[in-house]
């Protein structure tokens, strides 16, 4: 099977194994994992952000930046298409009391005007809006790139505006990758960030919250009493370390072979429309996504089916030149 459902799927290599097996770990809900305070001060350094905090996942990651960011009756600014409002179970409700407003951006990417639209005056019977949250890159839209110049113009007005920024970088190396810039780039434009390294880059699981000092300590208590206090952690942590080390540059592989699969999938008369492919992402419209996802699952290829009439596919780590030979075989045979 080539499985193509999500970057998420892979599995930690042999190297990967190794590096974890010979990590030196210790207790890190007593804040003594050696191989954890490594990776949290990678991390923060790599970004240009004061420190980090380690978390089991993304959802957790961003669910701490917001709840430590807000209070209740505020609100956050996102998109439509954001994780955060999507697909963490209503999570901003549920431990933060806070609403949403959504924008309607190109393919999940939000302009400052949109935005702007969204700012509530200050009422009684208004949320109070507190909090913006972008998504680079943004997965329901495909894999869409904010540039520089557009986090650059959005920092600004949040600054202006006293907004807190939150940056939802699961897939921020992808985005890095393609706009050929450092992480340090980002440096000063956002008051958080979260990272994931369990998708393209490859580790089992594992995300890292970046923020100010204080932000942080606040997050590591917020952090506990979800759980997600963790105690040799520093296992995983040595395979984040192994993904940041080793993971990043081939991302432009994923890239290359994610607009390969969209090239094929244009010629094709069952294929109504294929979203730009920016990154490892390739969403495409039929007339059934179910059926199709069906049929690639009948040769070989798993996609995920991401509405009645959108398929998503995405590259990554684990799937290969041969696999990606063997999917266009299979996208021409349908
Ligand atoms: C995957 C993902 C997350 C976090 O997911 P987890 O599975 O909880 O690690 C957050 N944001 C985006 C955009 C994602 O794609």
């Amino acid at each position: 099977m080539i499985d193509l459902r999500s970057d998420t799927v892979t599995k930690p290599s042999k190297p990967m194994l190794e590096a974890m097996m010979h990590a030196n770990v210790g207790d890190d809900v007593f804040s003594e994992d050696p191989t954890v305070k490594a990776l949290e001060d990678y991390c923060a350094a790599l970004f240009g952000m004061e420190a980090g905090l380690f978390c089991p996942s993304g959802t957790m990651s961003n669910q701490i930046a917001v709840k430590a960011q807000t209070q209740p009756l505020d609100e956050i600014i996102c998109d439509q298409l954001c994780h955060i409002y999507n697909y963490e179970t209503a999570g901003y409700a549920f431990h933060s009391g806070v609403s949403v407003r959504l924008t309607q951006g190109k393919q999940g990417v939000m302009r400052v005007d949109q935005i702007a639209e969204c700012i509530l005056p200050d009422h009684d019977w208004f949320a109070n809006t507190r909090m913006v949250c972008i998504e680079n890159t943004v997965n329901k839209g495909g894999g869409a790139i904010y540039t520089l110049e557009q986090m650059q113009a959005i920092s600004a007005f949040c600054k202006e505006k006293n907004l807190i920024l939150h940056l939802d970088g699961a897939r921020v190396f992808n985005a890095l990758n393609v706009l050929n810039i450092k992480p340090q780039a980002l440096a000063g434009l956002f008051d958080s960030i979260s990272i994931c390294i369990s998708k393209g880059l490859g580790a089992p699981s594992g995300s890292v919250l970046l923020g100010n000092k204080e932000m942080i300590k606040r997050s590591r208590k917020i952090r506990k009493v979800m759980g997600g206090g963790m105690r040799q952690s520093g296992y995983l942590a040595a395979a984040c370390l192994y993904a940041l080390n080793n993971n990043v540059e081939r991302l432009s592989d994923d890239h290359r072979r994610a607009k390969q699969i969209a090239a094929v999938l244009q010629t094709k008369n069952w294929v109504k429309s294929v979203l730009p492919v920016e990154t490892n992402i390739v969403i495409f419209e039929v007339d059934n996504a179910e059926e199709t996802a069906k049929a690639l699952a009948d040769k070989g290829i798993r996609t995920s089916p991401f509405s009645s009439i959108l398929v998503r596919m995405v590259t990554h780590l684990d799937f290969t030149e041969d696999m990606l030979k063997e999917t266009i075989q299979v996208i021409h045979s349908l």
